[in-house]
């Protein structure tokens, strides 16, 4: 099984091709306020505009309900996409609707948010059948979707023959990138793992342990791991029901020969937002009336000097609660310790992909994955219902 490219497609004479993105981007007044997913989507779509009449654009946005809500609609998008593309774009109001393949020359349409219609999230086989009809052929450019088996990405792709179906350059990139560190990756793999809860990312610390050789915990979730370790963590954010789980996680990795690192220093404050008392601490002086909001600086120094003799490196979640600048240099220190390091690096998630712009090291990270929930899956070892239905 593989992932068919574009190069692949065949009889673009004359081809009408329903191009599912992740425009999933966020707005607020009708402004796109974040461009990075439709930066990511324009090597696909200049890629198609350049050899087919008739491209159209569609996508998700928001947690539409199943019918038309003006708050998630994709309007603002196509003047932003019209922008970096420099080409004209024709927003279609309705997915649905029967223009939705009538393109003038050079025009690129974008169609209305697929949510509005139940059929979209329920995987409904007609919506996917009326959704596709006018186009002969698909692209799937939307890896940020690909763990939802919903109607255009898993519906919509099984009604195309080979030839007729390929996935786009972003989301070849990621299962790409993706798979390089879940199979056979190169050692010395350390993996860096923060974030705010051990419950969300329960499946990929399992699934890391039979593959790395070190991971290192940061973040609000450390703190679960020192209450597992019988430590104090003051009013620290902090899942005491998910204190087995990580005795779980740490059994594991001790049967594995996988060693797991917990932050040997905190600093702990009084508040997130403007605080009047911030301190190191060791891990076992925290004190009662603070909570962790950071990696301590001899932590940071020891995560450096781990992931600089990796040879294949994977970090998601923050380290620390690194939107207030006074706790955000675990984070960056581990960002720049990723970018310095020789290994292979990819790095995934809403936040950390935040961290890594703020820390200015975006280029020297081998792939940024756009897909958070996505990239966690795959890194799980699940095989993606939208990446199985376009599987030749
Ligand atoms: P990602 O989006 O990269 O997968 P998460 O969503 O899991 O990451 O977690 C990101 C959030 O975790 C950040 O908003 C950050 O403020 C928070 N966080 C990190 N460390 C702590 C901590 N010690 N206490 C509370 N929140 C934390
Ligand atoms: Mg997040």
């Amino acid at each position: 099984m593989s992932l068919p490219a574009l190069a692949s497609l065949r009889d673009l004479d004359g081809a009408r091709v329903l191009a599912r993105l992740d425009l999933n981007v966020p707005v607020a007044n009708g402004k796109v306020l974040d461009d990075t997913r439709i930066t990511a989507a324009l090597p696909t779509l200049r890629w198609l505009m350049e050899r087919v009449d008739v491209v159209a654009a569609c996508s998700h946005l928001g947690k539409a309900k199943g019918s038309p809500d003006p708050a998630f609609s994709l309007e603002p998008v196509a003047g932003a996409l019209a922008k970096a593309l420099d080409r004209p774009v024709r927003f279609v109001p309705d997915c649905l609707d029967p223009s939705r393949a009538d393109a003038a020359p050079g025009e690129l349409l974008l169609l209305e948010n697929l949510r509005f219609y139940p059929g979209e999230k329920a995987n409904d086989p007609e919506f996917a059948a009326r959704l596709t009809a006018p186009f002969s052929h698909y692209v799937n450019d939307a890896f940020g979707t690909a763990h939802r088996a919903h109607a255009s990405v898993v519906a919509a792709p099984a009604l195309y023959a080979v030839g007729r179906k390929a996935a786009g350059f972003l989301m070849a990139a990621e299962v790409a990138a993706l798979s390089r560190v879940v199979n056979d990756p190169e050692q010395p793999y350390v993996a860096v793992v923060g974030g705010a809860k051990v419950s969300t990312k329960t499946a990929p610390l399992e699934a890391l342990l039979g593959r790395v050789r070190t991971l290192l915990i940061g973040g609000g979730m450390a703190n679960t791991f020192f209450l597992a370790q019988g430590l104090e963590v003051g009013r620290s954010l902090v899942e005491e029901e998910m204190v087995a789980t990580a005795l779980q996680v740490m059994d594991a990795a001790a049967q594995r020969g996988v060693v797991i690192d917990v932050p040997s220093d905190v600093v702990v404050a009084d508040a997130i937002e403007g605080a009047s008392r911030i301190e190191v601490v060791a891990n076992n002086a925290i004190p009662a009336d603070l909570m962790v909001v950071d990696i301590g600086p001899e932590t940071r120094v020891r995560y450096a000097r781990g992931l600089a003799s990796a040879k294949t490196i994977f970090w998601n979640g923050p380290m620390g609660v690194f939107e207030v600048d006074d706790f955000a240099a675990g984070t960056l220190a581990v960002a720049e310790a990723i970018a310095d390091s020789s290994a292979f690096s990819v790095v995934g998630g809403g936040e950390s992909v935040m961290a890594i712009r703020r820390a200015g090291v975006f280029d020297r990270i081998d792939h940024v994955s756009t897909g958070g929930g996505a990239s966690l899956e795959f890194l799980s070892g699940e095989t993606l219902p939208a990446i199985a239905a376009l599987e030749v």
